[in-house]
């Protein structure tokens, strides 16, 4: 039985206060952090409630109905993740994504797609909103969400096989309505649609090939995301992980590959295509080759907590800064000197770092900061 580590303290709770620096820092949109990054990337949690209970993100045994999940008033309204969202776009963000928990669990969601879908970058140009969804609501929401402004969305989607994808969510959901839902989401146009794969060795790599076949030729881009030691409650291990470069050489195998050159600085994803032209797929490895060099990603909770890595233990305090009367400058400020101090790169250093619980510090739960 692999040992579960449950978190005694609540790491939502570990902030840390955030000061405005005495000298305005200007919004030039040519901030960079400690390690001369850029910050170009917004992912923005906006509920960590979630109606899937996937192992490796929400085991049921901890995210049961005792789970203080936040309260109303904790979440930052869509007015307030505008504004902080405003001063990122002033520092240079080009892409927001909204994520969770199941951001499409969150009431009115079109509503701050709106709001999103009227910023302009420092170049005056429409940022690229995009969406992470479990797919189960997607085929009542997709027109809306288009219709609000949002202009793509990723699906996760961990197998075809029924009774393995059941068994992954733990809630027992069928494949058939995801792949329903990634149908309304082509229909409404809501495109380039990417579909996101999180392998688990022994619990779905058979479903490597099945998936690869399925989405080959139909334009939607199907990734594969190593299992990863994200928060404290999955009981990770690293025998756990397939390394994408085998999930590339099992699809080589039987459907040739081509490597091929990324599409955007500090994208996430290597990309490969097919050689007879049919489509590309994607592997995100952040667990055997750490991509922290290009990491130009901020994160925003769904309480106002600013993270600067997905593996962060701590977040710093925006909501307290909004609550507490601060002007626009003061909070572009507040923000770029945090930006300015970064320098995180946790899977660059996974393998030289003491344990977690050896040092008492534990990483905020995914579906808290949002993936
Ligand atoms: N509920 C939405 C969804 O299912 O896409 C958004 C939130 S979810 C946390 C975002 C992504 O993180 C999903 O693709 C999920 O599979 C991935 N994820 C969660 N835990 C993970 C882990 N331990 N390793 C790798 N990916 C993980």
């Amino acid at each position: 039985m692999s040992e579960r580590v449950i978190p005694l303290i609540d790491q939502r709770l570990v902030t840390q206060a955030v000061t405005i620096p005495a000298q305005p820092i200007a919004t030039s949109g040519l901030l960079s952090d400690a390690l001369g990054r850029p910050l170009r990337d917004l992912r923005i949690s906006v509920t960590d409630r979630c109606n899937f209970r996937c192992s490796y993100c929400m085991p049921k045994d901890i995210f049961d109905k005792d789970y203080p999940y936040l309260p109303h008033s904790s979440l930052l309204t869509f007015e307030e993740i505008t504004r902080v969202a405003r001063q990122f776009v002033a520092h240079g963000v080009q892409k927001i994504r909204l994520t969770g928990g199941e951001p499409l669990l969150r009431k009115n969601l079109e509503i701050l797609i709106g709001q999103l879908a009227a910023l302009r970058t420092v170049e005056g140009q429409p940022l690229d909103i995009t969406l992470t969804t479990n797919g189960s609501l997607l085929a009542r929401k997709a027109a809306a969400l288009k219709a609000a402004g949002l202009q793509r969305v990723t699906v996760s989607l961990d197998g075809l096989d029924d009774t393995i994808f059941r068994a992954m969510n733990d809630v027992d959901f069928p494949v058939a309505d995801v792949l329903q839902g990634i149908e309304a989401a082509r229909a409404a146009g809501l495109g380039p649609i990417k579909v996101n794969m999180v392998v688990k060795r022994g619990t779905n790599d058979h479903e490597i090939l099945p998936m690869a076949r399925h989405f080959q030729g139909s334009g939607i881009v199907l990734r594969f995301i190593e299992y990863m030691d994200v928060g404290a409650t999955n009981g990770w291990r690293m025998d756990e992980v397939l390394p994408s470069r085998e999930v590339i050489q099992r699809i080589h195998r039987e459907l040739p590959l081509v490597q091929l050159e990324p599409s955007a600085p500090g994208e996430t994803a290597e990309r490969w295509g097919y050689a007879d032209g049919s489509g590309e797929i994607g592997v995100i490895s952040s667990v055997t080759q750490a991509f922290c060099r290009d990491c130009n990603r901020a994160r925003l909770s769904t309480e106002g907590q600013l993270y600067l890595c997905l593996f962060a233990s701590q977040g710093h305090d925006l909501r307290h800064l909004i609550r507490g009367g601060a002007t626009d400058e003061q909070l572009a400020s507040a923000m770029a000197a945090i930006w300015q101090g970064r320098s995180d790169r946790y899977s660059e250093l996974r393998a030289s770092l003491p344990q977690d619980n050896a040092t008492g510090k534990r990483r905020v739960e995914m579906s808290y900061i949002g993936g």
